[in-house]
């Protein structure tokens, strides 16, 4: 099992729930994408499985976890190509957790992409979570809680995962990424090392650490070069990343724009929100994606010169 990071406060509550006898049956895990959460439910569940309740890593039971053979844990979650899980998914998952468990006295269900649940498949899972089997502990995984049916989230165990702090990004993305990219990584990931994974194509590595050169000091940035960029990365760099990368600098000059006034305040403002809604716009009105970025580019630009 790898060291899990940034949610020691919930592995806590976690251990004081097993220890007290008082394990809740269904615990809603959810927080922003990219934290670690469905690792976190796969050590809470090797926590409540362990000989020695410790996600020990050594003993038969941790052993089978880690080779994915564990008789009483089940993980389910979106398939691929399918838009939400369904109410066979859920009576699968219901069936299993209605037995007793082979080796350990619980049986545990991983259920990921818990906001994707259709209709039916919430209406099933409420049945289930109404007359809980004995000894069944499920632990649902979801980015947006309030997607699901407020039946369903007032029979869990609500618990909030928070994004992680920058000393454990960046332990985690140590393993994971090279030297010269780490720094620029923790930046972006904002929290979440997930939504940077990307970053361990070095190409994808190489091509935002150019971008960064480029729109460090965007009020004096060469847009040869940034249209350049834009027409051979756009496709491969994840929109998201480009846009974060390009306000980290206008975030961190925030305090010196305020001081130019209001009006110019409000211009950088617009121009922020432009940008952070091109990569939806992209998709949703299917615009071409290099013209438009560099188009947004622009206008940042055009207000950040105002401003000085
Ligand atoms: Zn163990």
């Amino acid at each position: 099992m790898t060291a899990l990071l940034g949610h020691q406060a919930v592995e806590q509550r976690f251990a004081d729930a097993m220890r007290r006898n008082h394990m809740h049956h269904a615990w809603l895990l959810h927080g922003v994408r990219g934290i670690g959460k469905f690792a976190l439910a796969e050590k809470l569940a090797a926590m409540l499985m362990c000989e020695t309740r410790s996600a020990c890593g050594t003993c038969h039971a941790c052993q089978m976890l880690n080779a994915g053979s564990h008789p009483d844990l089940i993980s389910v979650g979106l398939e691929e190509k399918k838009r939400d899980i369904s109410i066979a998914q859920v009576r699968e998952m219901l069936g299993f957790l209605s037995l007793s468990g082979a080796e350990s006295e619980n049986r545990v269900v991983i259920l990921d992409d818990a906001d994707r649940l259709n209709n039916q498949a919430a209406n099933a899972l409420l049945k289930g979570l109404e007359e809980p089997s004995p000894g069944s502990v499920l632990l649902m995984v979801c980015a947006d809680a309030m997607k699901l049916p407020a039946t369903v989230r007032s029979r869990c165990l609500m618990q909030h995962c928070s994004p992680l702090n920058e000393y454990d990004v960046r332990s985690v993305l140590q393993s994971r990424l090279d030297a010269e990219t780490i720094d620029l990584a923790v930046q972006l990931a904002d929290g979440c090392p997930g939504s940077v994974s990307c970053l361990e194509d070095s190409s994808v590595a190489r091509a935002l650490a150019e971008w960064q050169g480029l729109i460090e000091d965007l009020s004096q940035a060469d847009i040869g070069k940034i249209d350049n960029w834009c027409r051979s990365n756009v496709a491969t760099v994840p929109h998201e990343l480009i846009i974060r990368a390009l306000l980290l600098p206008v975030y961190a000059g925030m305090q010196e724009h305020q001081s130019r006034g209001f009006e110019a305040l409000e211009t950088i403002h617009e121009a922020v929100k432009g940008c952070l809604r091109w990569p939806g716009e992209v998709i949703r009105q299917s615009l071409r994606a290099a013209p438009t970025l560099l188009s947004s580019v622009l206008v940042l630009r055009a207000a950040l010169r105002s401003s000085t």
